[in-house]
């Protein structure tokens, strides 16, 4: 019986029984995994306050069956990551970034890019800087996850005919095709919006940007409203769902925004438009 010994974050756990847990973890060297907690939640010996979600935690345990659960037999915590459960608007934007991971990532393929990433926004909403710009740190996330995942759209042909697109100063969306089409295809698609190619670009910038300039990342209205709009149609495309607790968050966004913080770019937005 093969034994696993990981470092996972907690992305998802539902009550099973009277004392087991049934986890989802995203691990470092295996992805995305489902696991089971036998007697989690009685046994504080092997399990020391350690199943919180969004906790990163080392683990051990083995697979009975390479199509069964992951059986946890002992688990210590290396980072619960409190101060997210302290601040409402942190909470929601982590729920959502969880919720994203755990709804687009298949079963036990492994992304290091995704646990590093992973523990970069867990960091950044644990911790509480003056100009935090949630904002943009969601827009970030989400471009990062779609260069991440491969959800990036091809930039050179049109879904439907096939004909070029790269001379086209501004690019036409189709959440129904999931990629984009050319100006003579959009009326078949009659959802189908314009993103600028800055918009467009900006996916193959956003996985290699350094920690630093992510926190200091500042967006043009224009490129926020259109990666928002790109972005969750691409989630929503690739996923089939929509997303719960992006729902809960925009909820809480707009009831509280009055009350957001005034935001002074430390890059100008020049920088960031991502022309070719
Ligand atoms: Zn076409």
């Amino acid at each position: 019986m093969p034994r696993v010994k990981d470092t996972a974050f907690i992305i998802n756990k539902v009550d099973f029984g009277e004392s087991d847990l049934i986890l989802t973890l995203f691990t470092a060297g295996r992805g995305k995994i489902s696991a089971i907690g036998k007697g989690a939640k009685r046994s504080r010996k092997r399990f020391p306050g350690s199943l919180e979600l969004f906790s990163r935690v080392s683990f051990a345990g083995f697979i009975k069956h390479p199509l069964a659960l992951t059986r946890i037999d002992e688990c210590r915590l290396v980072e619960p990551y409190l101060d997210i459960q302290e601040d409402l608007h942190s909470y929601y934007c982590a729920c959502y970034f969880l919720e994203i991971i755990n709804r687009c990532c298949a079963e036990r393929q492994a992304n290091r890019e995704i646990f590093i990433l992973l523990d970069e926004v867990l960091t950044y909403l644990a911790s509480k800087p003056a100009n935090r710009n949630f904002n943009c740190r969601i827009r970030l996330f989400e471009l990062q996850i779609i260069a991440l995942l491969g959800f990036k759209p091809r930039l050179d042909h049109c879904l439907e005919c096939h004909g070029r697109l790269d001379q086209e100063k501004a690019f036409i969306f189709s959440p129904e095709a999931g990629g984009l089409v050319c100006n003579s295809c959009r009326k078949r698609y009659s959802a189908s919006f314009t993103v600028s190619r800055g918009t467009v670009n900006l996916l193959n910038l956003a996985s290699r940007l350094d920690s630093d300039l992510k926190n200091k990342l500042n967006f043009t209205p224009q490129v926020e409203r259109e990666s928002a709009r790109l972005c969750r149609a691409l989630l929503r495309w690739h996923s089939g769902c929509e997303f719960k607790s992006l729902k809960v968050l925009e909820n809480h966004t707009a009831f509280h925004r009055n009350d957001s913080i005034s935001f002074k770019p430390d890059i100008q937005p020049e920088r960031w438009k991502g022309n070719r």
